[in-house]
């Protein structure tokens, strides 16, 4: 049995990548400085927003947003549950209060319908952080009706999008990045294209742009590359406010430049895996295949999340270890917020109030989506897969579910 080691993610920066870096490391200036400024160019070109702002990380990208639109102390900002931690905390850094919400079972999203029942039940939210879960669209606009932008409009609520899985993804041929008041991107290690960690922040809201641009560099008025290339009194700066160290250096944005320049052609290829995934497991009855209802080629495929219909989460568990034992790595997206001990015990929120998200989440496995899988390891996947779970189909110890914390669940990687 071949059981060579097919990771969950891989992080392949060996083209242009390494040109670009060169580049950096030889010019001398290796903190923010031309390249980050290129790379927010290129960058706003490619989801065609007006500004984009490059910062270290897609949560300090969500922590700018949400400070640039206001949130403060008390106020609600409504998150789907099903998201990361990310999601929710920088609601918190500002003193917000993340009001979690269930998600659509079949794609694990925010839908209209959700967030306008939401707005109804909580009037005096502010804000709403939309996930687009697994580099699918939630549906900010419709062809037909209202979409979540336009119910939000329609209320005075500000929209904020998580968009780590959504790059690059489109909704009715528009690129995520141009829709909501601020939108916020990761170039996490194993996120679809990356600057070893890094994020944006897109926006067609100057306001939120220059306060976002003041804020991720200590509130100083003027950046250090402005200083350095001014002519005069290059010493001289003000502080404006009491800001953050969320800069993104030359050195990580040279990466970002190359991973920009083939992100189309990877977000292609991991297409063709989510299509193998398809023709291969379709067939396999209690595995339930991610839904999605905009175009394959609008998708980003950043995951590829099947769940187990087991109904017993031990089937999901002994499936991972089978898969585990032949060398595949999987993940699981997500345990729901709700269930970690910080949000669960200050908001005091039991499973049944998320039906959907729970339904999800106990048989979900991530299975590896990425540019470098070779059609071999696809095969080798789907094949143990269906191996694993025709093994739990006949072991009838399955049917006694084991406790949740025996269950091992891994970070995001
Ligand atoms: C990865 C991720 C983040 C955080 O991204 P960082 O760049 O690591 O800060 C936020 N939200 C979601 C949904 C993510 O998957």
């Amino acid at each position: 049995m071949n059981t060579t080691k097919i990771p969950f993610s891989r992080t392949v920066c060996d083209g242009r990548e390494l040109e670009l870096v060169k580049e950096v490391l030889s010019s001398g200036w290796l903190t923010t400085g031309p390249m980050a400024r290129r790379f927010e160019s290129e960058f706003a070109e490619a989801v065609g927003a007006p500004f984009a702002c490059a910062v270290n990380s897609c949560t300090a990208a969500l922590h700018l947003a949400l400070e640039a639109i206001g949130i403060g102390p008390g106020d609600q900002v409504l998150v789907p549950t099903y998201t990361f931690t990310a999601s929710a905390e920088a609601v918190r850094y500002l003193g917000g209060e993340p009001i979690l919400l269930d998600v659509e079972e079949s794609t694990g999203l925010l839908t209209p319908e959700i967030v306008g029942q939401a707005i109804l039940e909580h009037p005096s939210a502010k804000a709403v952080v939309v996930v687009h879960f697994g580099g699918q669209p939630a549906e900010m606009v419709r062809r037909r009706g209202l979409g979540i932008l336009d119910l939000c409009r329609a209320h005075g609520i500000r929209v904020i999008e998580d968009a780590a899985h959504a790059f690059p993804t489109r909704l009715l041929g528009q690129p995520i990045g141009s829709f909501g008041d601020a939108t916020c991107f990761s170039f996490y290690a194993n996120k679809t294209i990356t600057t070893g960690e890094g994020g944006m922040l897109t926006t067609a809201d100057e306001g939120i742009y220059r306060r976002a641009c003041l804020m991720r560099l200590h509130g100083i008025d003027r950046d250090t590359w402005n200083r350095f290339s001014a002519v005069g009194a290059q010493w001289e700066y003000d502080v404006l406010a009491p800001g953050f160290k969320y800069n993104m250096p030359d050195l990580c944005a040279a990466i970002g430049i190359a991973q920009l320049e083939r992100a189309g052609e990877l977000r292609d290829r991991r297409q063709e895996c989510a299509e193998h995934y398809f023709r291969e497991l379709e067939g396999v009855a209690e595995l339930k295949l991610p839904a999605f209802r905009c175009l394959p080629e609008e998708h980003a495929w950043h995951l590829f999340p099947v769940v187990l219909n087991f109904g017993v989460e031990a089937a999901r568990h002994q499936v991972i270890q089978h898969l585990n034992g032949c060398g595949i790595g999987t993940s699981v997206h997500y345990k729901p917020l709700h269930r970690m001990t910080y949000y669960r015990d200050r908001y005091q929120l039991t499973p049944a109030a998320f039906p959907n998200a729970e339904r999800i989440w106990s048989g979900c496995i991530s299975l590896p989506l990425h540019a470098w899988l070779s059609n071999d390891e696809l095969f080798r996947i789907t094949s143990t897969l269906q191996d694993a779970v025709a093994q739990v189909r006949s072991n009838p110890l399955i049917a006694v579910p084991v406790r949740a914390e025996a269950l091992s669940v891994s970070r995001q990687g």
